[in-house]
C-alpha cells in the first residue's frame, strides 16, 4: 500500500475529493491546509503582521499544533485548544497564504505531516505534498479547475451559509492567492514531474474521486 497526494490550488476541490478518496480506500484523510491555517490563527492572535517575516519565524516556534482524529474527522489543536471552528474564515485563509510562504513555518509543518505519513496509510492535500512532503507517494494528483469556476463553487458555498458577496472579488481573490502560491520562494505550488493533471472544470465530486480510485488502483 502507499500514500496518495493530492495537490492544486484553492478551490480546486481537494479537500472534498481527498476526504471521498479516503473513506473509500479506508485511508485517513490528512488536511495539511488545517494546519496552516491553524498556525496563521496564532499569528493573528498575536498580532504579528503578514510582511514581518522575523516576527513570523519567531512566533511559529511556540506554536505547538497537533492533529486528533475525532469520528474520522480531522481536528487540529492549536496549543492545546481545538481550532477547527475558528479557522475556516477568509482572514485566516488570507493571512495563511501570506504566513506560509515562512520557512520556519513550513519546516515545522512539513515535519509533523510527515510523520502523520509514516505511521497508515493517508491522502493528504495541499501545495506541495507530492513536491515535498510525500515525494514517494504511490499516487500523486494535481487537481485544478479553471478560476471562474472555482469562484462560482465558492461563491454558491458563500450564499447558501448566507453571506453576502461578489463572485468577480471572489476570482480575484483566487487569482491572488494562486499567484502568491505559485510564485513563493519555498515550497511554490506546481505539478510534481510524476502527478497526474486532473482538470475538474467540467467533473462532477464524484467523477473526480472515481478516477484517483481508479488510478490509485491501477498502481497498487
Ligand atoms: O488549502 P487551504 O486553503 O486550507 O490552505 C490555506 C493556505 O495554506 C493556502 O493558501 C496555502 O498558501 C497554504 N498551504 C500551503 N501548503 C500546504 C497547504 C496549504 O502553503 N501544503
Amino acid at each position: 500500500m502507499g500514500n496518495i497526494a493530492i495537490d492544486g490550488p484553492a478551490g480546486a476541490g481537494k479537500s472534498t475529493i481527498a476526504k471521498m478518496v479516503a473513506k473509500e480506500l479506508g485511508f485517513v484523510y490528512v488536511d495539511t491546509g488545517a494546519m496552516y491555517r491553524a498556525m496563521a490563527l496564532y499569528m493573528i492572535n498575536n498580532n504579528v503582521s503578514a510582511d514581518d517575516a522575523d516576527k513570523i519565524s519567531a512566533t511559529c516556534q511556540s506554536a505547538d499544533i497537533t492533529i486528533k482524529y475525532e469520528n474520522n474527522e480531522q481536528i487540529v489543536y492549536l496549543n492545546g485548544e481545538n481550532v477547527n471552528g475558528k479557522i475556516r474564515t477568509e482572514e485566516v485563509g488570507k493571512m495563511a497564504s501570506a504566513s506560509s510562504v515562512n520557512g520556519d513555518v513550513r519546516k515545522k509543518l512539513v515535519e509533523l505531516q510527515q510523520k502523520l505519513a509514516k505511521t497508515t496509510d493517508v491522502v493528504m492535500d495541499g501545495r506541495d505534498i507530492g513536491t515535498v512532503v510525500l515525494p514517494d507517494a504511490l499516487l500523486k494528483v494535481y487537481l485544478t479547475a479553471s478560476s471562474r469556476v472555482r469562484a462560482e463553487r465558492r461563491y454558491k458555498e458563500l450564499i447558501a451559509k448566507g453571506e453576502n458577496c461578489d463572485i468577480d472579488v471572489i476570482e480575484k481573490d483566487i487569482i491572488d492567492r494562486d499567484y502568491r502560491d505559485m510564485h513563493r520562494e519555498n515550497s511554490p505550488l506546481m505539478q510534481a514531474d510524476d502527478a497526474v493533471l486532473v482538470d475538474s472544470s467540467d467533473m462532477s465530486i464524484k467523477e473526480v474521486a472515481d478516477k484517483i480510485i481508479e488510478l490509485y488502483k491501477e498502481r497498487a
